[in-house]
């Protein structure tokens, strides 16, 4: 019989009034979708879908309904660049070289660190509709991708954060993903900073934790007692927005020389999505078309 994880949700809670914010997701299905087209090594799956989850928490905190948001981990281990973006509730990533493993760490647990590098730099760029993006940047702590992202949250957006992704893995399949950010607003008490502290030992193991409770429970629990309060419950979704016309524009860009160029050598062109791995073909009518309106 075939697993089916529940829904994939993003759940918005504040603690003692507002002091403190929590965004807390499950993204198993996003993540089930991802290693179905990147049919990636465990270790890579792991990484990609904590960087969804990741991505995914910064992209739900952005206002305006076109926003989007583009994270690039570029580290110096063997997977490469790994990017993905997310508008809303939706997103698609990609791994220069998601097939590549290493070996698990003594403790038995998926070695993401290694894969991803300890060295590099975790970028974000905030596309608000605005003529310049917003662009920020952070060292790679451990390339574990948690504290990466905690350190950008803290850093870039000068917001005390913590951060816990997780995902299990089995035979390149996600079973349990998802993560939790805890951010203390500037208003936060002493007591409840202490408090979140000492209550971030219980998200060590969120991806196990995610697989056996409901996400709103699980809040209740590890808050209990700080007033947790769901503002928004909001649907999470892998989603590839590529099309034809998005690749034309692509090739156009090539200019008329390079295009000539394809059409006298190959005579047709083939573009392959980074993130959905569609590939798409424009014949010799279509090159020559492009080449009169380039
Ligand atoms: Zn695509």
């Amino acid at each position: 019989m075939t697993y089916i994880p529940p829904k994939d949700e993003m759940l918005h809670l504040t603690l003692m009034g507002g002091q403190a914010r929590v965004l807390l997701c499950r993204t198993t299905v996003l993540s089930q979708e991802m290693a179905r087209i990147h049919h990636p090594s465990d270790t890579a799956c792991a990484a990609l879908s904590r960087l969804m989850s990741g991505t995914l928490m910064l992209s739900v905190m952005m206002k305006g309904e076109n926003d989007s948001v583009t994270v690039t981990v570029a580290g110096d281990g063997p997977i490469g660049k790994m990017t993905a973006v997310a508008k809303g509730g939706e997103i698609k990533a990609t791994a220069e070289h998601p097939q590549e493993e290493v070996p698990r760490r003594a403790d038995g647990h998926l070695d993401v660190g290694t894969l991803v590098g300890r060295h590099g730099r975790l970028s974000v760029v905030k596309d608000l509709g605005l003529k310049e993006p917003y662009i920020g940047q952070v060292n790679l702590i451990s390339g574990e991708l948690g504290e990466d992202f905690a350190e950008y949250f803290t850093a870039s957006e000068q917001t005390p954060s913590l951060v816990a992704l997780g995902a299990r893995v089995n035979d390149g399949l996600p079973l349990s993903t998802g993560g939790i950010l805890v951010q203390a607003m500037p208003d936060c008490g002493e007591d409840l900073l202490n408090q979140l502290e000492l209550r971030s030992m219980l998200f060590a193991d969120i991806s196990r934790e995610l697989a056996e409770h409901d996400l709103t429970e699980l809040a209740m629990a590890w808050f209990d007692g700080l007033e947790p309060q769901v503002v928004e419950k909001q649907p999470l979704f892998w989603r590839c927005d590529c099309s034809r016309e998005r690749m034309e524009r692509a090739l156009l860009a090539l200019g008329k020389a390079e295009l000539t160029d394809i059409l006298n050598e190959d005579g047709f062109a083939t573009l392959t999505c980074h993130f959905c791995r569609t590939a798409r073909v424009f014949n010799e009518d279509d090159l020559k078309r492009l080449i009169e309106n380039a």
